[in-house]
């Protein structure tokens, strides 16, 4: 079939594409109307809801609590698609912990650790140490598909209020900045450091947001009622992270969204923007963490960092040894990310090599939690018990 002349395929390209291809029809373009802060902000979370995920220095979504729920204004705009977001788009959502990438990435750590630690590597033995039977049908692992569900449904009823507090608190501390400086704005300008700062800053707050909350929860009696939800799983798998009571959940997400809206209304006074750098959404800090082994934290590969990373970073071995049920490691490796927060809190539990676990809640608790009602409903029953 022989090809149109020039000026046609010009016109199809102009057609498809809506771009321009032929030099008289230049002067015919209209000029774009110049668009206000609002209806920016609009067209972004319309493009969100496309999938077509914006990319840019300052959009910002801080992961908190569960993961899910941004707090610069950026974040909360992306919390905001979920509600349209169909359920399946979990795995494909950017900013969600479950991701396929991080999956992959962390099931690549997994298999890696097979090969290094088997005498025949297989596949078929990679797919079994990978995936073992035992521990995805277990009766625990099967609760935890059942809580993923059922708690997925609930996070997607909790975006608006989150995203209302969220809103709230970063137009608060934003006024409460300009109040105390006189000024609407430092402007200072964006350089390399200043984004490095800004990016550390956010994820220092997510970070603190996370560890502060977890800390609540275990020394909190009315709050330990309902986190042991989460260590009552018998076995690990990466749905277990999502094993969490309700009342978990809420305090978790607002400590989160409170804290990263101050951060990123610190950044905006500062700067005009949000500088801190996203990959996929994601602060670039987080994502890298979530790559490296963050799903091994609730499995039965031991992952340990080395030397000073391992000192500093939790490891996802730090967080089997939080599920155990041995009384030496109670209260244990609280923090998500930085073990200074837990080395100030005289919480952290280095294992000098890998050790035996048993998972659970301890304390003699274990069969209190064994049924789909236990997990929430338990910890109310138990409230005025155990206090
Ligand atoms: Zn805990
Ligand atoms: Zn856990």
């Amino acid at each position: 079939m022989p090809r149109p002349p020039r000026y046609e395929r010009q016109r199809a390209g102009r057609g498809r594409a809506g771009t321009f291809a032929g030099g008289g029809a230049k002067a015919a373009t209209p000029r774009p109307k110049p668009i206000c802060k609002g209806q920016q902000r609009l067209r972004l979370v319309k493009a969100r809801l496309l999938g077509k995920f914006a990319l840019s220095p300052g959009c910002h979504l801080a992961n908190v609590g569960l993961g899910r729920v941004g707090a610069s204004v950026d974040g909360i705009l992306s919390a905001g698609t979920l509600l349209s977001a169909p359920l399946i788009s979990v795995f494909a959502a950017p900013w969600q912990r479950e991701h396929f990438l991080f999956l992959a990435a962390n099931a690549t750590i997994a298999g890696l650790i097979y090969y290094k630690t088997s005498g025949r590597p297989s596949i078929r033995g990679a797919l079994r140490y990978c995936l073992p039977k035992r521990l995805f049908f277990h009766q625990s692992a099967v609760i935890d598909y059942k809580i993923w569900v059922i708690n997925w449904i609930l996070l997607v009823a909790l975006t608006p209020p989150l995203v209302a507090i969220g809103t709230g608190i970063f137009k608060a501390s934003d006024f409460l900045f300009r109040l105390a400086a006189g000024v609407d704005s430092l402007h200072f300008a964006v350089t390399p450091m200043w984004i490095v700062v800004a990016t550390i800053a956010n994820l220092l707050a997510t970070d603190a947001a996370l560890f502060f909350s977890h800390y609540a929860m275990h020394k909190v009696p009315i709050l330990w009622q309902f986190h042991k939800t989460h260590h009552s799983a018998q076995v690990l798998t990466p749905f277990t992270v999502n094993r969490v009571h309700p009342i978990d959940m809420v305090l978790t997400s607002v400590t989160g969204v409170a804290l990263s809206s101050i951060a990123g209304a610190a950044c905006v006074f500062a700067f005009d923007v949000n500088p801190t750098v996203t990959v996929l959404g994601l602060n670039v800090f987080q994502f890298a963490f979530y790559l490296l082994g963050y799903h091994l934290r609730h499995s039965h590969v031991w992952v340990m960092f080395p030397g000073w990373v391992g000192r500093h970073i939790s490891s996802p071995a730090l967080h089997l040894i939080h599920h155990s049920a041995d009384p030496r490691h109670y209260d244990r490796n609280m923090a998500q990310i930085f073990t200074f927060w837990d080395r100030a809190f005289e919480t952290l539990y280095l294992p000098q090599s890998k050790e035996d676990i048993t998972f659970g809640i301890g304390h003699g608790e274990d069969d209190d939690f064994r049924t789909l009602g236990d997990m929430y409903f338990r910890g109310f029953r138990a409230k005025g018990k155990n206090l």
